[in-house]
């Protein structure tokens, strides 16, 4: 049977504030389990759900499946600390959304401009696979991200996070199908509206599968940037 989705979020304060889930989040039972036999293992990594990095007041967000368990769930920072982070951010960097140097840390120092990174689920999956019932229940939190914040460019990593997103902002999957380098502009029935580019995965499966490579990876981006701020090259 369906699970229900959790009731959306609120987000405090002002509002650009995007809400986080709470760090012992209830919400998925399996994750539960698996987050609580991750820190029973491993004390000092986050193992909590991941919070959003970067300003909700940004023009893009860059939306992932879920944290890899050694990267992401480690160090408490979307994609930090894997093969994903290291084309993401280097990308990020090329074209003017991040600053300063990737180092795998969240310490490193790098800081997002005009860019905020999320996933679709908040906390690591067993073998990097949430169910539809795990990601149907957080995506209050993504939905949240969405309508809390100012992105007008969304990128969605892979068909999970296109599909989510999609639903996060009330449209029909069919008439917005996966594919890319799509771009595909989608209004909420509340009026939120945006350009969504769609990507493979920067996963370190596709791009050793060649799947997705790094100049494949960099259009996206590049397309993005044009439209984000269309006086760049
Ligand atoms: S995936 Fe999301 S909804 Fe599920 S337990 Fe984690 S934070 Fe809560």
């Amino acid at each position: 049977m369906a699970k229900r989705a959790a009731k959306a979020p609120k987000p405090s304060g002002s509002a650009t504030k995007v809400a986080e889930p709470d760090r012992n989040c209830p919400l998925c039972p399996r994750l539960a389990a698996f987050r609580a036999d991750a820190r029973a293992r491993e004390p000092e990594w986050h193992n909590a759900p991941v919070p959003s990095f970067g300003s909700a007041r940004a023009p893009l967000l860059v939306v992932g499946l879920a944290p890899g368990l050694r990267g992401a769930n480690r160090t408490g920072r979307p994609f930090t600390g894997d093969w994903a982070g290291d084309l993401l951010y280097a990308t990020l960097l090329e074209f003017g959304f991040a600053r300063g140097v990737y180092d795998e840390r969240p310490d490193d120092g790098l800081t997002l401009v005009g860019c905020m990174v999320t996933n679709a689920v908040r906390c690591v999956p067993p073998q990097n696979k949430p169910t539809p019932a795990e990601i149907n229940t957080c995506r209050p939190f993504l939905t949240n991200a969405i309508d809390a914040g100012e992105a007008r460019a969304v990128v969605a990593l892979g068909r999970i996070a296109h599909d989510s997103v999609l639903r996060a902002l009330g449209a029909r999957l069919a008439a917005f199908p996966f594919a890319h380098g799509a771009q595909h502009d989608v209004t909420s029935p509340a009026g939120r509206a945006v350009r969504i580019f769609d990507s493979y995965h920067c996963s370190r499966y596709n791009t050793n599968t060649g799947v997705l490579t790094e100049e494949m990876f960099r259009d996206v981006f590049r397309a993005v940037r044009g439209f984000v701020d269309p006086q760049s090259p």
